[in-house]
C-alpha cells in the first residue's frame, strides 16, 4: 500500500477525531464567519506528487481555502433559496460516505430499501402517496418529470419518444417557470423555444387559468404548474388546473421545489390544494428539508413510463424487476445514497419538527416584510405569501443602486441577499429556509439593510 495511505489507515480513529473537531469549530464559528465572502484568488498550486496524507491535506485546506468559504449554512444567508444542514442530516451525510453504498439497485444491500422508506416518508409529509426517487436537485427532478411527460405525449399516438426520438414538437405551457425548465427542455431535445409562456393574473406570477385553457385547446401539451415562484412565492391554482384534465389532454408537472413545504403546515397547505392530481411533482430537499447538497425528490404517477425513458439494461446489470431498481428510473446509474441524510432528518425531527421550521421561517419573512414596510428606505413589491420577501429601494430603484446596497450588506458580513428583477423592476429577494434563523436574525438583517 502507498505509505501515506497506510499511515492514514493505521491512524484512522485519530484522524477522524481531528476532522470531527475541525467540523465542530466550523459549525460553532458559523455566527462569526462572514455570511458571504468574495472568491479568494490563489496562484494555482501544482498537483502534489506524493501528497501529504490526510493531516497535511486538512492543514492546507484550512489555511488556503476554508477562509474563503461563506456561512451559507448559517441563519442569515438569504440568497437564492438556501437551506442549511440540521445535526441529523449532517450525521446522515457523514454516514453516507462512511458506508459508501451504491444505491443503483437492490443487489447485496438494503440501501435501496432505505431509499424507498425515505421516499414514502416524504410522500406522507407532503400528502403525496406515490412512487418516487432521489435525484440531485430540483433541476434534475424537473427533468425527470418532463421526460416522463414527453414519453406520455409520444404514447398518445402509439409511439415512444424513448425509442424513436421526438418526431413532433412538444409544447410546454407555464406561467412563471423556473429557469431550470428551459434547461431541462434543452437537454431533453424538446427545445427551449417550445416553452410557451402563458399569461399570468394581473400583478401576480400565478398563471391565468383561462389563458392556459386557450393554449390547451390547441392540442396536447405538458403543463408546468408552479407551486412557489422564486420572486414572490406565488402559487398557480392547482385545483383549477387539475380540473382542466377532464376536458383536455395534458401532462401536469408541478414544480414545488420549495413551495411543497407549505404542505407541512395547516396554515399554508391550502396553497397546494389540488397538487395530488399532478402526474409528476418536484420537491427540492437541499432547500427546506435542510439536508446538505445535493438532494431532491421526484414523484411520479407513471413509473411505467419513467422506466421506458431511463431503463438501463445490460447483461451485467440485468433487466428491471417488477419493482425496478432506481438506476432504471433516474438519470444516474451509480447513485449516492442521498436518501440517508433525509432519512436521518425525518427520523430525528418528524412532521412536527418540519412544521416548526417552516412556520418559524415564514414568521421571520413576514416580520421582515412588516419592518421594511414601516421604514422609508425600501418598499415591498408583493405581499409576503410564504418565506420570501421581494422588495426594492423606495426611491430611484436602478439595477446599480440595488446592487450597491446589497454589496454593502454583503461586505458587512451580516447577511447575504440576492438581486432579481420583478415585473421589470430591479429588486431584492430575501428567502428564509434555514432551520437556525430566528427573530433576532431578522433584526440583524434589517439593521444591515438600513430598514
Ligand atoms: C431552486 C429551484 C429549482 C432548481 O433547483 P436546483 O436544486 O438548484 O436544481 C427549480 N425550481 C424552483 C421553483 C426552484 O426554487
Amino acid at each position: 500500500m502507498f505509505p501515506k495511505l497506510a499511515e492514514d489507515l493505521a491512524e484512522l480513529p485519530a484522524l477522524l477525531e481531528e476532522t470531527r473537531a475541525y467540523a465542530e469549530r466550523i459549525l460553532t464559528g458559523l455566527d462569526a464567519r462572514p455570511v458571504a465572502t468574495g472568491p479568494v484568488e490563489h496562484p494555482p498550486a501544482a498537483l502534489p506528487e506524493d501528497g501529504t496524507g490526510l493531516r497535511g491535506a486538512l492543514r492546507t485546506f484550512a489555511s488556503r481555502w476554508e477562509p474563503g468559504f461563506s456561512a451559507s449554512a448559517g441563519p442569515r444567508y438569504l440568497g437564492f433559496v438556501t437551506g442549511g444542514t440540521t445535526p441529523a442530516a449532517l450525521a446522515g451525510d457523514w454516514l453516507t460516505a462512511a458506508l459508501d453504498q451504491n444505491a443503483h439497485g437492490a443487489v447485496g444491500s438494503s440501501a435501496t430499501a432505505l431509499e424507498r422508506e425515505a421516499v414514502s416518508w416524504l410522500g406522507a409529509l407532503f400528502g403525496l402517496d406515490r412512487p418516487g426517487a432521489f435525484v440531485t436537485g430540483a433541476t434534475m427532478s424537473n427533468l425527470v418529470g418532463l421526460a416522463t411527460g414527453r414519453e406520455w405525449l409520444g404514447s398518445l399516438s402509439g409511439g415512444s419518444v424513448a425509442e424513436d426520438g421526438v418526431t413532433t414538437p412538444i409544447r410546454v405551457l407555464s406561467g412563471t417557470p423556473h429557469s431550470s425548465i428551459a434547461k431541462a427542455m434543452s437537454v431533453l431535445g424538446l427545445g427551449r423555444r417550445n416553452l410557451v409562456p402563458v399569461a399570468t393574473l394581473p400583478d401576480r406570477e400565478a398563471v391565468d387559468v383561462a389563458a392556459l385553457e386557450r393554449e390547451l385547446a390547441a392540442g396536447p401539451a405538458i403543463v408546468v404548474a408552479n407551486a412557489g415562484t422564486v420572486n414572490t412565492v406565488d402559487f398557480d391554482d392547482l385545483r383549477a388546473i387539475a380540473a382542466l384534465k377532464s376536458r383536455y389532454e395534458f401532462w401536469l408537472h408541478v414544480d414545488a421545489a420549495f413551495g411543497g413545504f407549505a404542505a407541512v403546515s395547516p396554515d399554508f397547505a391550502p396553497l397546494l390544494d389540488g397538487w395530488a392530481e399532478a402526474d409528476s411533482v418536484c420537491v427540492d430537499l437541499h432547500k427546506w428539508l435542510n439536508v446538505p447538497y445535493d438532494s431532491a425528490v421526484q414523484f411520479t404517477r407513471r413509473p411505467d413510463l419513467q422506466l421506458r425513458v431511463f431503463e438501463n439494461v445490460s447483461s451485467y446489470l440485468g433487466a428491471p424487476a417488477d419493482t425496478p431498481d432506481f438506476m432504471h428510473l433516474t438519470p444516474e446509474t451509480s447513485r449516492r445514497l442521498r436518501a440517508l441524510a433525509a432519512w436521518f432528518a425525518l427520523a430525528a425531527y418528524g412532521r412536527a419538527g418540519y412544521r416548526e421550521i417552516v412556520e418559524r421561517n415564514v414568521f421571520c419573512a413576514k416580520e421582515m416584510g412588516a419592518r421594511l414596510d414601516r421604514g422609508s428606505r425600501w418598499r415591498l413589491l408583493a405581499p409576503v405569501r410564504l418565506n420570501v420577501v421581494c422588495f426594492t429601494l423606495a426611491a430611484d430603484a436602478t439595477t446599480e443602486r440595488v446592487k450597491e446596497a446589497l454589496d454593502a450588506v454583503a461586505r458587512s458580513g451580516e447577511a447575504f441577499l440576492t438581486p432579481t428583477v420583478h415585473h421589470g423592476t430591479p429588486a431584492v429577494r430575501a428567502a428564509f429556509s434555514n432551520w437556525r434563523t430566528t427573530a433576532a436574525d431578522v433584526d440583524r438583517i434589517c439593521t444591515a439593510l438600513g430598514a
